[in-house]
């Protein structure tokens, strides 16, 4: 959204969180995230990554502390929050209750208070970032499925938030409709967090990693530190060099390609 904002910092302070008693499922979580920063953690299955996630707007509250600029989250602060913080889940169709994809994009913005012409155009402005201009009377169920991501997208951007997160964003999508996703992650003018075992399209888009197993980050660096760690990568199962390698001995990759 061309709004000039960067985005707001976001810190997490020491988080422990267990669904249930004595099955820790966060372990004591620290991370400090800039304002305009592109923020992947990555992670096998179970490491913890959507509860994670799920602090940063206050639908999970653990011990510890989580801040989104200078807003601590908290009872009190919790619609500060959900304003700051847009979260896109994994599944697009969470986030359609409409009719209509005008409907389920305004939603948010009528939400806030905002009259019906600067709702159009927060829809109108959301729904061009993320190139779904024209599809205002559809139906979002009836849409692909890449289409469905866009519109999730679509209907967070609206409320103009600070820190956009989104929960395993690339799942299910084509290589082209990755990279179109990739790409549209890499202009939005927020903070942005993504939460992913899909370890290529995070490298590529993130300008910072942090990689979480089970419930604890074990190591944060840049996406070169990262990918260079290859028996880190290993031992944490997210090896992507392996797939390369195939390739390589299939001969469908030059040697240092
Ligand atoms: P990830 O996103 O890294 O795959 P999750 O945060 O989804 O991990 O889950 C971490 C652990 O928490 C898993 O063992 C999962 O079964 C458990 N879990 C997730 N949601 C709930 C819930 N609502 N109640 C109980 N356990 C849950």
């Amino acid at each position: 959204m061309n709004k000039g904002n960067m985005g707001a910092g976001v810190a997490v302070e020491e988080l422990v969180f267990a669904y249930e008693k004595d099955r820790p499922i966060l372990r004591g979580v620290s991370l400090e995230i800039r304002p305009g920063e592109r923020f992947g953690i990555l992670g096998p299955s179970g490491a913890g990554k959507s509860t994670l996630l799920l602090h940063l707007n206050g639908l999970l509250r653990g011990q510890g502390r989580v801040r989104i600029g200078d807003v601590v989250v908290g009872a009190e602060t919790l619609g500060e929050v959900r304003r700051r913080v847009g979260l896109v889940f994994e599944n697009p169709d969470d986030q359609f209750f409409c009719p209509t994809v005008e409907e389920d994009v305004a939603f948010g913005p009528l939400n806030l208070g905002l009259d019906r012409e600067a709702a159009k155009g927060r829809v109108r402005e959301a729904l061009g970032c993320v190139g779904l201009a024209g599809f205002e009377r559809r139906n979002p169920r009836r849409l692909s499925l890449g289409e469905r991501k866009r519109a999730a997208l679509a209907t967070v951007l609206a409320m103009e938030p600070d820190v956009v997160a989104f929960d395993e964003p690339f799942s299910n999508l084509n290589p082209a409709l990755v990279e179109a996703l990739t790409g549209l992650i890499a202009g939005l003018e927020a903070t942005v967090v993504i939460v992913s075992q899909q370890v290529l399209p995070a490298l590529s888009v993130c300008d910072r990693i942090a990689v979480l197993v089970e419930g604890r980050i074990v190591r944060t660096g840049t996406p070169a530190e990262i990918a260079a760690d290859r028996d880190f990568l290993r031992s944490t199962g997210l090896d992507f060099w392996s797939s390369l390698d195939a390739l390589r001995r299939k001969g469908l990759l030059a040697d240092g390609g």
